[in-house]
């Protein structure tokens, strides 16, 4: 009996995760390589003393069959839980964002702390080459942001078409800086603990994790706009947490803090998209996915959660079926 073929995703975020479920469904041998220490990428949640705060995807929304039947299971399992919203409801994570993908990640094979650095390629394997590790594949999936994706692939013994090269290199990413305020006193904000409109210049969210129900004490995430986030992307975290603090106490009237702590996303939306869910290099049994990569007729046309779940589908599927074919015609 033929051994199952192997297969190594590069990145345990949830399209590397989706993917990766799917296909170990399917007989696959399925790794994941996470640089983090744990799986979920940008969902993202930390703990702070007592409290709890999201500081990557704040909720999530349902357009697809495929995410709405997954929402149904989450649901029932007690997963996630309606936020807000009757005619477009949005979803939050039990006990933050990061916990839902930690939940489908059970089961698989996960190197965490481990960043590759390069992959090389022989006439039929790859290798993923991290510090001093190598990992033999029969086929990889890369889900890293397209800009880090596009680095990794550049740094590597692959080749790459020239259609690849202008595909890849034309998207861009915008960042976002999230400023985690650790209140003394409890606080509401707006009618469920979100308020997106009505701020201050250059703030795009505020979110009271404690009315999220993820936190026992009250802290904010402070998110702002990606204009914001670029102009202060070069300039010292404590000068930039500084000022989100002061242009949070602009917002909110005085509130006395007792800790502040700052994220920087250098890559959390793109400003460009695919209009295919995945990629796949010409010369190597090599895909790439997540969220930038948008089915044909997505109705959103943003990078979210919900792409990220499509496009590690829609891969895994077409991995699947490119080996199945290959057994096919043999
Ligand atoms: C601040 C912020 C707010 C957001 N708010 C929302 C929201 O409210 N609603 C919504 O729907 N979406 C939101 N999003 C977007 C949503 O979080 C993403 O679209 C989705 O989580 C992306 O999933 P992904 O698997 O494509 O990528 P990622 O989650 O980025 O996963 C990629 C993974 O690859 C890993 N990786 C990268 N390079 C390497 C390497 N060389 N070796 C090993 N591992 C590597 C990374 O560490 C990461 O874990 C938000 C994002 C951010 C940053």
């Amino acid at each position: 009996m033929e051994q199952p073929k192997r297969i190594g995703i590069i990145g345990g975020g949830l399209a590397g995760t989706f993917a990766a479920r799917q296909l170990q469904v399917e007989g696959y041998e399925v790794e994941i390589i996470e640089k983090s220490q744990s799986v979920g990428g940008r969902m993202a949640t930390r703990r702070i003393d007592q409290g709890t705060a999201d500081h990557g995807a704040v909720f999530f929304t349902v357009r697809t069959d495929e995410l709405a039947q997954e929402v149904d299971e989450w649901l029932e399992r007690g997963l996630i839980r309606k936020w807000f919203g009757d005619d477009f409801p949005r979803y939050i994570a039990i006990n933050g964002m990061n916990q839902l993908v930690q939940s489908i990640a059970r089961g698989i094979p996960v190197h965490l702390n481990e960043q590759v650095g390069r992959i090389e390629a022989d006439a039929t394997t790859l290798r993923t080459i991290a510090d001093s590790q190598t990992r033999v594949y029969d086929a990889m999936l890369v889900t890293a942001p397209v800009p880090q994706a596009y680095d990794l692939l550049q740094a590597s013994r692959l080749t790459l078409d020239a259609t690849d090269h202008a595909a890849l290199g034309r998207v861009t990413f915008e960042p976002t800086f999230v400023g985690l305020f650790e209140l003394k006193e409890p606080l509401e904000i707006g009618e469920v603990g979100l308020a997106d409109e009505g701020l201050v210049p250059g703030m795009l969210k505020l979110v009271n994790n404690a009315e999220k129900e993820i936190s026992a004490t009250p802290l904010l995430s402070v998110y702002m706009t990606g204009e914001w986030s670029e102009a202060w992307y070069d300039k010292e975290e404590a000068e930039t947490l500084a000022e989100i603090e002061r242009l949070l106490q602009a917002q909110l009237g005085p509130v006395e803090l007792i800790s502040r702590q700052l994220k920087r996303w250098r890559y959390a939306q793109a400003r460009d998209v695919f209009n295919t869910p995945f990629l796949k290099l010409n010369h190597h049994p090599l895909w790439l996915a997540g969220d930038a990569f948008l089915e044909a007729d997505d109705a959103s046309g943003r990078t979210r959660v919900e792409s990220a779940v499509i496009s590690g589908l829609r891969v895994a599927a077409t991995i699947d079926a490119h080996f199945k074919q290959h057994v096919l015609t043999k």
